[in-house]
């Protein structure tokens, strides 16, 4: 029996490394586990030690994980309290939170109002300036039809600028301008881009960074007015937008600085009445961060701050769905040594194509300080239909340098045979000389790579 209030069965509404992630924050917590899993899904892990397990639909995500009254009716025959969405597919879905809510389920994660003010990139920027979080230079909303206006926006923020969609995501609905010449065609061609892909034609201006790093602070905050930080993570080695190593701390950041933009954070979460775990995306270029988006949901990263904390991130955000108080306050929150993760994919590591089929050797890294987050095992097979992530590979040591060789062990440990995997990739990268030192900006893996443009 578990000493939670409310919560004494979750709904896990998600796959793979993160549904098993969820699972053993349950069951440390002495609560009950309902998977839920498509078609091509009923071999996975979690489905296996769950307590009870329900098929929502086929493999298409979308009569699947996104299929909203197939996860309530799952919820209600079940007889679970609450729903946790992990990361994707629903997990910053405004009107699923609604839905889960009024449906008499507690769902673990922020208020449906938050969700949708920070999935609206202009909405969420207002709210962040009023917090004082800082922001990019930019339009301070969405541009009008005004095309000297908006050519005397851009003068004054000064070229290159960036052209957003207000209700973009996933790295899409932007574009970058250089000249002045292009500005008007531009805005029109993301405003068009914005509406057949979001259905909301709002577009915004900022100034484009050049050489930015990506730097996040982790927040968790109560429904009792209670927000700490967790201090940050870089996560600048990105490939098409899409994160490929993580860290924390981020290399080079004071704590004097860290403090300061923590805190920070922790008060926006107060003044927004923010409640659970939650990122604050900020770019980081010669020592100032510029805000750029907030994460509503866990991340996948979540894991190096565990690392450095010693707090289980998924079993706060299960707390505090509970109703609970914080049971740390800032001053609990000590950082210790440095992780690195390293983001195991099933596809080519030349050419990035998706390899998936059937694991037919697995030998997995181990040792102090490895942590292994993944779903995979001996006989398992990689369904075509989902993200190629398959597992994370996470370090942690005194040092940085320390974590970085200890992650060459234990990628050179793993042994994942049958499909094609980028552990190559990421050896490469964990030799490389401008990673060892830290701090590189978010072009640094492209060019890396040849593949910057
Ligand atoms: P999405 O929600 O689509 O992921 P973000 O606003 O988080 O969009 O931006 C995605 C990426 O685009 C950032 O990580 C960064 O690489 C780039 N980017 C966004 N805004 C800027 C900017 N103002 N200057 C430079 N790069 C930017």
């Amino acid at each position: 029996m578990s000493t939670l209030n409310k919560i004494q069965k979750v709904l896990i509404a998600n796959r793979g490394e993160i549904a098993l992630r969820i699972l053993r924050a349950c069951k440390e917590l002495g609560i009950k586990t309902v998977a839920v899993y498509s078609t091509a899904d009923k071999d996975l892990k979690h489905v296996r030690l769950a307590d009870e397990a329900v098929c929502i639909g086929p493999h298409p995500s979308t009569d699947s994980y996104l299929n909203v009254p197939a996860l309530i009716a799952a919820a209600e025959v079940t007889h679970a309290d609450a729903i946790h969405p992990g990361y994707g597919f629903l997990s910053e879905n405004a009107d699923f939170a609604q839905r889960v809510e009024e449906s008499g389920f507690i769902f673990i994660g922020p208020r449906a109002e938050n969700i949708r003010v920070m999935g609206d990139k202009v909405a969420a920027i207002e709210a962040m300036q009023k917090s004082d979080v800082p922001c990019v230079p930019g339009s301070d909303g969405g541009l009008d039809e005004n095309p000297i206006k908006n050519m005397e926006l851009a003068r004054n923020i000064g070229l290159p600028i960036i052209i957003k969609a207000s209700g973009g995501g996933g790295g899409r609905g932007m574009r970058v301008v250089e000249n002045e010449d292009d500005l008007l065609n531009s805005i029109e061609l993301t405003k068009t881009e914005a509406q057949s892909f979001f259905g909301n034609p709002e577009v915004y201006m900022e100034k484009f960074l050049t050489t930015p790093r990506h730097v996040e602070v982790q927040v968790l905050a109560d429904e009792h007015g209670n927000a700490v930080h967790l201090g940050e993570r870089d996560c600048s080695m990105q490939r098409r937008h899409q994160k490929v190593v993580e860290e924390a701390p981020a290399p080079g950041i004071k704590p004097e600085l860290r403090n300061k933009i923590g805190s920070i954070c922790a008060k926006a979460c107060q003044a927004i009445n923010y409640r659970g775990a939650g990122t604050f995306e900020f770019l980081f270029e010669n020592d100032e961060f510029y805000f750029i988006e907030m994460n509503t949901r866990v991340q996948v990263e979540h894991t190096v701050t565990e690392m450095i904390t010693g707090i289980d991130i998924v079993r706060e955000q299960i707390l505090i769905a509970d109703g609970q108080e914080l049971s740390l306050t800032q001053d609990d929150v000590v950082i210790k040594g440095c992780a690195v993760e390293c983001r195991i994919n099933a596809e080519d590591p030349n050419n990035f194509m998706p390899s998936p089929g059937k694991i037919t050797q697995y030998h997995v890294a181990g040792g102090l300080g490895v942590r292994v987050d993944s779903h995979i095992y001996n006989g398992y097979t990689v369904p075509p239909h989902y993200d190629s992530m398959i597992g994370k590979l996470i370090t942690h040591s005194d040092t940085r340098l320390g974590a970085i060789i200890k992650m060459q062990n234990a990628l050179s440990e793993m042994v994942i045979d049958g499909i094609k995997t980028n552990i190559p990739l990421q050896a490469r990268i964990m030799e490389d000389e401008g990673f060892q030192e830290g701090g590189v900006n978010i072009h640094y893996l492209e060019k890396m790579l040849g593949e910057s443009h």
